[in-house]
């Protein structure tokens, strides 16, 4: 097996595709990369909460007065009243009846969709959801068609030739991961109610950047109160620490209780990380300049990314991908990067397509215009060593 597995890793190495660990430690808009300061171009941390002095004091009290660990899942007795707390904070931010938290974006993904989708409902999956989306439905074992992205012809082409009488999702990022574009979520609405079927949106790099107070992409777009909509969100993006969410009727949370079996059969989530949830949710509502200052930097590094001849796709948020094409060609431009003080980071197939090799930048709001000119400079030297720009 050492043998297969280590030919394995080399054709990986040949192809410009093996991943490796670096040593990152990141606070405000900077992190230390293997022991270089750099500007901190990589993070989903989008308002600058994860090392904001509120969030941290409420973990630390936390931790003191409860300790590092809850000991045992929710239903056994890890069900600690900082859940509680931080799901009626919840319940109040997303206006819902019920809330139920999540040790991570991932296993909320897959605990929602084995539980709801049976085996013999039909799956309709954008081409490039997040990987937990794709693993939860595989684990469902419901036939699934992959539509290409954003494509809502394809969509209802699909939907209209699927066999009546059967259960059908339509499942969606809000904001995807690698490209920074936004689901036509409207669209979608309308297709769930014309042929009767259940709306998933993932709501993980949407949630706290979106909304009036936040709330994400569907309540951006005015659909928050729609009938048949799943939505699932994160702590671990804009909200700055760990964890995820999913709000809803009290029936439906009461299901995901029973059925969901990444929810039942873990641990639950130290003090420390719901006492910083619960901090969180309330500055995701009370300082809506963070968002302001957010989307405000996001243009202007889109914009001037784009009059340098970059390619950075579809993107209208705070991740804005330079697509480079080929894998060598991204690893040297973020290598060139690194050597320059950016810490932004290759993202190559399988997790893009083909041929897509990128540069995945994310803004936040814990940077200065000062640092994005900056940024945009570095880039642009980078771009012209690669014969990227000219
Ligand atoms: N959904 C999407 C779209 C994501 O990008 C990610 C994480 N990168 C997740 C879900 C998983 O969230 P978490 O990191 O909290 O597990």
């Amino acid at each position: 097996m050492k043998t297969e597995i280590c030919f394995e890793l080399n054709k990986l190495e040949q192809k410009a595709q093996k991943r490796q660990l670096c040593r990152a430690e990141a606070s405000g808009a900077s992190v230390i990369l293997n022991g270089k300061p750099m500007l901190n171009l990589a993070s989903n941390n989008y308002l600058g909460l994860a090392d904001d002095q509120r969030l941290i004091e409420a973990g630390c009290e936390a931790m003191q007065r409860y300790g590092a660990g809850a000991g045992a899942s929710r239903l056994v007795v890890g069900n600690h009243p900082l859940y509680e707390r931080a799901e009626a904070a919840l319940k109040q931010w997303k206006q819902a009846e019920a809330a139920l938290i999540f040790n991570s974006g991932y296993t909320a993904n897959i605990g929602v969709l084995t539980a709801l989708i049976r085996r013999d409902d039909l799956v309709f999956s954008d081409e490039w959801n997040h990987a937990s989306l794709i693993d939860g439905i595989r684990l469902s074992k419901a036939a699934c068609f992959r539509y290409r992205h954003n494509d809502v012809d394809q969509l209802e082409a699909l939907l209209r030739q699927s066999p009546p009488g059967k259960r059908k999702w339509i499942v969606t990022d809000a904001v995807f991961s690698m490209d920074g574009d936004l689901a036509p979520l409207s669209e979608l609405v309308e297709l769930k109610r014309r042929y009767r079927a259940m709306l998933v949106v993932d709501e993980a790099h949407s949630g706290g950047v979106f909304g009036p107070n936040g709330e994400g992409l569907l309540c951006h777009f005015g659909l928050e109160k729609e009938e048949n909509v799943i939505a699932i969100g994160t702590f671990s993006k804009a909200l700055g620490s760990f964890g995820a969410y999913v709000t809803g009727e009290p029936w439906l949370i009461d299901y995901l209780i029973n059925s969901a079996r990444s929810f039942i059969f873990t641990t639950a989530l130290p003090p420390a990380v719901l006492a910083a949830n619960e901090a969180a949710i309330h500055i995701v509502q009370s300082e809506p300049e963070r968002r302001g200052r957010l989307h405000a930097l996001s243009e202007r590094f889109r914009t001037k990314l784009t009059q340098l001849g970059f390619g950075t796709g579809g993107s209208e948020t705070p991740i804005v991908p330079v697509i480079v094409g080929p894998n060598d060609q991204a690893v040297a431009m973020s290598e060139l990067l690194q050597e320059a003080d950016i810490a932004a980071i290759a993202i190559r197939p399988p997790t893009v397509p083909e041929g897509t090799a990128r540069i995945r930048f994310s803004v936040t709001a814990a940077m200065t215009a000062e640092d994005v000119d900056m940024a945009v400079d570095r880039i642009a030297w980078a771009g012209r060593q690669i014969g990227l720009i000219s």
